[in-house]
């Protein structure tokens, strides 16, 4: 069930800076710490919403169970300087065991908060880190508003010595109250970074740096501000044509990792299954091996998209496809799992192969 919570600002004298030089920063009590302070007493606060749907980051594991969206909003540090927060409980799990109607959902409230809210700054969103990237690139595709949208979690839990989620979260919510990030779409933020949804990836099962844009880099960093450093350039957010509050439920799309003499048939069972497309994470530039090309073709020949990524973790196969008519399409340089998310919305909008693929150029 869902609650509605409103933070109460009360730790105003609490709050704590560190000067901005990197070398030779220190912590100072607030009271010295006033030239940093970016809002006046009297300026009016950012507002910003938060939507918690689980993940280590409320996952107290020595008992207690899971932070509520209150306690969270509480937790944030200088949050009297940052910006007045509002939150709902979206759910509180494992990020793994949040189902696609669940994302259809929170994209579908997501863009309804913005539309009745015109004097909101930005949403944050907090998310398990396993498949953050994965809910933060369906949200960079489906929320169709220019205020940032700022996925968070952590990598320690609440009940660990060195837990980071607070400021993670003091971080994400800076970055979402932030006129900067108006049009930079959906981004995740962790470990002082920013990353594009559309490239972010974790890349470590444990280390607290574990978010990357592998060779594309972060679009920005938080210090003693907010600072960006280039902009995504594909097709996101406002720009995007995929709506959610048409789309009823999203088409079965799998992927299928290539490795030496890989069969072919996991490729059919997933089209007997139900798949409608087939996401293949190829070697190399998109390469299969053993018999997966006949199950490439036995997919095609049953209708469903097969579309070429590769498993490298960078670099791409190229958005050639094979023609107008092909269902065979180029997958970019999308990992693997974030074609699958585009694949999905694509096959929910069109079955025109052509239209599939300029999506594929375009986001
Ligand atoms: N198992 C967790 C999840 O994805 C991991 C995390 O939050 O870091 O929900």
């Amino acid at each position: 069930m869902r609650t509605l919570v409103r933070a109460t600002l009360s730790v105003a004298a609490t709050g704590w800076l560190l000067t901005p030089l990197g070398a030779g920063a220190q912590a100072v009590p607030p009271a010295a710490a006033t030239q940093q302070t970016p809002q006046t007493p009297s300026a009016p606060l950012p507002r910003v919403f938060l939507f918690a749907t689980g993940g280590t980051i409320s996952n107290r594991t020595s008992g207690g169970g899971r932070l509520t969206v209150e306690e969270l909003i509480k937790s944030i540090p200088n949050l009297d300087r940052r910006a007045a927060v509002e939150g709902e409980q979206f759910s509180n799990v494992a990020s793994g065991a949040v189902t696609m109607d669940q994302w259809l959902d929170l994209g579908r409230r997501v863009n309804e908060r913005f539309k009745k809210d015109a004097g909101l700054s930005g949403v944050v969103v907090t998310s398990g880190t396993d498949t953050l990237e994965e809910l933060a690139f369906f949200l960079h595709l489906t929320v169709r508003d220019p205020r940032p949208v700022v996925v968070v979690g952590s990598m320690r839990n609440p009940s660990t010595l060195g837990y980071e989620g607070a400021a993670n979260l003091e971080d994400a919510v800076r970055v979402a109250a932030d006129p900067a990030a108006r049009g930079m779409g959906a981004l995740v933020v962790l470990n002082d970074e920013i990353h594009s949804a559309r490239e972010a990836t974790k890349t470590d099962a444990r280390l607290l740096n574990t978010f990357n844009s592998r060779n594309y880099g972060a679009v920005g960093t938080i210090f003693d501000r907010v600072y960006f450093f280039r902009k995504p350039l594909r097709r996101h957010t406002a720009d995007s044509e995929f709506d959610v509050a048409a789309i009823k439920a999203l088409p079965r799309v799998d992927v299928i990792l290539t490795y030496q003499g890989a069969p072919g048939d996991l490729i059919k069972a997933a089209v007997d299954a139900g798949a409608k497309g087939v996401v293949s994470a190829g070697a190399g530039a998109g390469a299969t091996s053993g018999t997966q090309g006949e199950g490439i073709s036995y997919a095609l020949e049953k209708g469903a998209f097969i579309v070429s990524t590769t498993r490298t973790g960078s670099g791409g196969t190229g958005t050639g496809g094979r023609g107008g008519t092909s269902r065979r399409i180029g997958g970019d340089d999308l990992q693997p799992v974030k074609a699958r998310i585009l694949l999905m919305l694509a096959i929910a909008t069109t079955d025109v192969p052509a239209e599939v693929q300029r999506m594929f150029r375009e986001y």
